[in-house]
Formats: C-alpha cells, structure tokens, sequence
C-alpha cells in the first residue's frame, strides 16, 4: 500500500504533535513529507524534523528560519522562512494532505496555497473558515480538493454524514463540554482568571483555544465552520452542553433518527481520520469504556452568561466579513486576557464593541478577508490600550 504523504502546518503546537503521535502509530499508512511551524520551539521542532526527515521545512518567523538552517546545516532538506515560506511548503509537490494546524489568521494564505496546488485539506485551523469560509469552500470544489475536518465536532459530524442521501439532513447538533465555567453566572464569571479558565475539564489543547472553550467563543466559531464545511444554514445547527465529551456531535435526519459519533476525548481520533479517510486501521490509543463513563447527559447553553455563542451566529447571520472581524477581535481580546490586561468577561465586551463598529464587506476576496482580520485587530488593540 501507499504512504500517503503529509505536510503538516503547525508540527510544534498541540494538534501538530498528536498529528506526528499518529504517524508514528501508523508508520506503513503515513509518511511526513513537510513540515511547518510559527518559530517559537526550535528545539522541538529540530528533533521532529531528525525524527520523520521531511522533505522541506518552513519556518514563520524570519530569523528563528535561519536559526533552523543553521542547525539542519548537515541535513538533505529545504528550509524556508516567512509567510511565502509556508506557502511554499504547502505547495510541495511531493505532498498528497495538508494537515493545516497553525493557530490563528496566519493559517489562511498557506492553506489557500495547498488548495490551489490540489493537495487534500485535513483543517485544523478554525480561522480559515471561519474568517475565509465563503473563499476557501468555493476554491475547494473548484480544485476537487476535499476539506477533512480534524476537529473532534466537525470530524463527528462528517463520520455521521458518510452515506447520507442529499436532502436527508434535518439538523447539525454539536457538542459542547461547557468549559470550566459549565454553570458559572455572570456574576461569577466578572471574576474569573487565568488559571481558572485554562484548567479545561475535559481536553488538553493550546490556551487560546482552551480560553475559548471558557467563554464558549469556541463552540460559536465551530457552528460557524459547520455551517460552510456541511452547507448547512446556521438555524438548522443547534449546540447542546454535554459535560462527559463522548458524543462529539449528532446529525438528525428528516425522518427523526440521529445518528451520533462517540469516542474518547483524544483528538488523535479525528487526525487519524482525517488524515487516513476513509480508512479506519487499527491503533494503540485509549477506547472509551462505556459502562465505566455510566451516563451521558444535555444541557441548553447558557447564551446570556456566554454571549459569545450568540455573537458569533449572529456574525454568520450578518455575513460577509463580519465572522473574520469576530474571529480577529477574539484573537486579540483572548490575547490581552491571557497576559493579564484584561478580565474575562473583557472578551465578550470587546468582541461586541468591535462588531457594532464594523460595516461589513462581502468576503469573497482574501484581500478583504485579509483587511477585515487587520482592521478588526487593529480597533481591539486601541481599545484595549495595547
Ligand atoms: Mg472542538
């Protein structure tokens, strides 16, 4: 059998690392071609790239690049830096998936680059559709590619869809684990810190994303990745709390039935299936034990103490380059909160200011996708005093 050829966006940060925990589980389904990281853990980057010998290397940060050609001097590899580095990465003809796993807005433009060059998308990195949804799913079909969702909801929702005949879907129901502040009032949550809001109950990510699953910013930004990843209106996507995060996400027919995805909460589930779709080989991970687990159960969310579930359905609703402006705001506000320069509840405040000041365009350029993301940054910061 074929390898299939990865390059993976991101190899140093939560999701890129559990990406390479499944290569090396399934040595003879997957093979590294590429890798790319933002610059900020060189050592761990060199030992991943002596470990898998990819192909090419790309590095965001200009100088921490140099610093990697320096190391790798001795090495048969292609070591390019900035932004057209990690285009170019993308790109690599050698490559079969593109896992895209860089946080934030400086995921977009290499993922278009993979688009464009024909490679399959496993995505990771919720800004691109959220901020380019419009943009990237219209390039997608054009190129054939296909877009494999590897967070755990979308990857779900896609498992139950395998199969299902058009217009046979009634609903999307994602999950949610309600975060650490599940049940907190907003009284409570004015006081929230730090800490508190980085101790996620039930998965281990990266703080920007454990922070958004806190004020549920996360949950708003999936219902909008659903709506473009499954071309399903944002009414017909519903959110329900489940705190146990077993169910990773439902889908109901027309006829009523549902259909559910359950797993442990391991996110090398979702990279596996992304990256060997629709293969299922076997694995040495962790499996759920149902009867130890007992029981599942639902919750409505709160949406006036976590406003953010309702902005960013709103955002969608708005459209155009309205839910790029409430990614880039959360961006910053999740940023200032995280250094200490801002409360919890800060988030939520920001995001709506910065909303009530944005005129929206529509998205279907990356150039305005691109000045939406830049304006929206730029406005939170000067609120913020940053
Ligand atoms: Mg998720």
């Amino acid at each position: 059998m074929n390898r299939k050829r990865v390059i993976i966006l991101g190899s140093t940060g939560s999701i890129g690392t559990q990406a390479l925990d499944v290569v090396r589980a399934l040595p003879d389904r997957l093979e590294v071609v590429g890798l790319a990281a933002a610059g900020s853990h060189l050592d761990l980057l060199e030992r991943q790239v002596r470990e898998f010998r990819p192909a090419a290397l790309a590095v965001a940060d200009p100088a921490a690049a140099q610093e990697m050609q320096r190391r790798l001097a001795g090495e048969d590899l292609g070591v390019f830096g900035g932004a057209e580095g990690l285009e170019r990465l993308a790109a690599w003809p050698e490559g079969d998936l593109v896992l895209t796993a860089l946080v934030g807005a400086a995921g977009l433009s290499p993922t278009l680059a993979a688009i464009r060059a024909g490679k399959d998308i496993a995505l990771a990195n919720k800004e691109t559709l959220v901020a380019a949804g419009d943009l990237v799913t219209r390039e997608a079909r054009a190129q054939g590619v296909r877009l494999l969702p590897v967070d755990s909801e979308h990857s779900a929702l896609f498992q139950c869809l395998q199969g299902a005949p058009a217009g046979s879907l009634r609903r999307l129901i994602v999950t949610a684990s309600g975060g650490p502040f599940r049940g907190w009032t907003r009284e409570q949550l004015a006081g929230a810190g730090r800490e508190q809001a980085l101790r996620h109950p039930r998965w281990n990510m990266g703080p920007k994303v454990t922070v958004d699953s806190a004020t549920l910013m996360n949950k708003g930004l999936e219902v909008i990745e659903a709506h473009w990843l499954f071309d399903v209106p944002v009414d017909n996507i519903d959110v329900v709390v489940h705190p146990q995060s077993a169910i990773h996400s439902l889908v109901e027919f027309q006829d009523g039935s549902m259909l559910a995805q359950i797993g442990p909460t391991d996110m090398r589930l979702p990279i596996q299936y992304a990256l060997t779709y629709p293969e299922r080989p076997a694995n040495p991970f962790p499996r759920l034990d149902l009867v130890a687990m007992g029981a599942f159960t639902f919750e409505q969310p709160d949406r006036e103490a976590f406003p953010c579930l309702k902005y960013a359905t709103q955002a969608v609703t708005i459209g155009g380059t309205m839910p790029a402006v409430v990614n880039a705001a959360n961006e910053v506000a999740v940023g200032a909160f995280l250094d200490g320069g801002l409360d919890f509840l800060g988030i939520p405040r920001t995001i709506e200011r910065i909303m009530a000041a944005h005129d929206p365009v529509p998205a279907t350029a990356l150039e305005a996708v691109l000045q939406a993301d830049a304006w929206a940054r730029s406005r939170a910061r000067e609120l913020l005093g940053r």
